[in-house]
Formats: C-alpha cells, structure tokens, sequence
C-alpha cells in the first residue's frame, strides 16, 4: 500500500500559493525496515561465536582443562570462534562505510596480471588442502584503472567463495577479457551451484543458501554484498549464472 505524507512548505504573501511536499513513507519505512532487520542480523551474528567462547571457555574453567587433549580441542574452537567474530566485525564496518559514502576509491592504472599472480599465492595453500585446480586465463599486458585494494577484495571474495562451494578436487577458473569499451572478469566453479530460487537473492546481506555450510567454511554472509558495492563503485556490474550440482560463474563487467 502507498503511504504518502503531505508537508506544506510555503504560503504566499499575497495569494493563496500552497507548496505541497509529498513524501512516499512506503519506501521510508522499507528503509527503516532493512536497517530494522539488518540490526537484528548483526546481534545474532554476533551472538553465536561470543555464545559458543563462552560457553567453551566455562567448560574449562570447570575442571575440563585437567585433560590436555580436551583443553587443546577446546582453545582451537575459541580461537577460531574469536577469528570468525573478528572477519564478521571487519565485514559490518566495511559494508557500512562503503554504504554511507565514506568510500574513496584511489583508482590507479594496474597490470591486471600482477593482481591476479599475488591473489593466486594468497589461496595457494587452501588451493592445495581442498586438491583444486586453478586455471587462470589473463591477458599479458592489459591494464585497468582500478582501487587496487578494493580490486584485490573483490576477487578474493569471489575465489575463496568458489574454493569454498566447490567440493575437493573441483576446478575453478578465473579469466579476463577485454572488449572495444569495457573489459570482463569471470570467476567460474564446477561447484555445488545455487538453486534459482536463491540467486535473486545471494547479494543480500547475511543471506546464505546454506547457512551451515557457510558457517563451516568460515563466511560472514557479507562478501556477495560488498562485492556487489564495490562494483558499483567502480561503475561495473555483476551477474551470476548457477546450475545445482553443475556449478556457478559470476561475470563482472567494467567500462574501459
Ligand atoms: P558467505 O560468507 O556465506 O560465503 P557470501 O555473501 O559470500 O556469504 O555469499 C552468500 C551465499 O551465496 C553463500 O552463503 C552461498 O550460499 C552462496 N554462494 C556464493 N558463492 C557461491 C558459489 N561460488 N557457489 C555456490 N554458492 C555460492
């Protein structure tokens, strides 16, 4: 239903001219809505990993750090529950600066292959842990205007994704073209893929398919969705093609 708020601004001094401002409170109180939501996204995602330290941590204190294996198994939860609440706060900050317009892009021209090379070696070992092939298809000499930061996060997001939704000795590529006015980045997996249902929605914040499965591989359920602002930011777009059980590609297209 349409909402609407009628303000009036202005009277004539010697006529009877009324202003009328017409609000559209239907998409006011979407906003307020999403950030609603987003609130109550946050304090769960939150909740979980201090639950799960505490309550470890409680165990220990309670007479479970007289045996050695338990009290070692026990600390490595805490501390990958601690590592996992540390990527999810540095995630919230990052989506709420880009989203309120504190993000400025130092836009630099970059050999694009170099990126990509230091990308490569970053997932190298979780690359070789999970017996995936990498192929990477990237032109020599092909330079792009680009925030080198931000590029690196964009790819990285979409790479350790593939690695992550891909099961062991699945392939991923990753490929660059470039066109008359614009060029094209594709990350493609022969992974576990989206159900269509879904797609519309997997750049939301904190949505997942499979929360669980998330969650196993580490993710905040933010990084589609910061990936998608940097994009933009970069006045790019992003789409995704996804076949359960066959595999997905997202395809990011930038101007030249
Ligand atoms: P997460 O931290 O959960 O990975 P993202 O925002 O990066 O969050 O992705 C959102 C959801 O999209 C994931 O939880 C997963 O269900 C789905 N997804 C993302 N990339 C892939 C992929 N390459 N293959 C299959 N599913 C994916």
């Amino acid at each position: 239903m349409l909402e609407l708020n009628f303000a009036p601004m202005w009277v004539e001094k010697n006529g009877v001219g009324v202003v009328v401002v017409i609000h559209d409170l239907t998409a006011i109180r979407r906003l307020e809505q999403l950030r609603k939501d987003f609130v109550a996204n946050v304090s769960h995602e939150l909740k979980t990993p201090i639950t799960s330290i505490r309550g470890f941590a409680e165990t220990l204190l309670d007479g479970a750090m007289q045996d050695d294996e338990t009290c070692k198994e026990f600390l490595t939860i805490i501390y990958d529950e601690s590592l996992r609440l540390q990527r999810l706060i540095a995630d919230i900050l990052d989506l709420s600066r880009i989203e309120s317009r504190q993000l400025a892009l130092q836009t630099e021209a970059i050999l694009i292959k170099n990126v990509i090379e230091k990308i490569v070696i970053k997932v190298e070992k979780q690359r070789r842990m999970n017996g995936q092939q990498l192929e990477i298809d990237v032109p020599h000499n092909m330079t792009v205007s680009v925030d080198l930061d931000r590029f690196h996060q964009i790819i990285l997001n979409l790479l350790t994704n593939a690695m992550a939704y891909t099961p062991n000795g699945g392939t991923i590529g990753l490929k660059v073209m470039e066109q008359k006015h614009n060029w094209t980045l594709q990350v493609t997996d022969n992974g576990i893929g989206i159900p269509e249902d879904d797609l519309p929605r997997i750049f939301e914040r904190f949505y997942r398919v499979e929360k669980d499965r998330s969650r196993a591989s580490g993710g905040t359920g933010l990084g589609l969705a910061i990936v998608k602002h940097l994009v933009e930011a970069h006045h790019g777009t992003i789409h995704v093609h996804s076949r359960v059980g066959k595999g997905t590609t997202f395809i990011l297209d930038f101007p030249k």
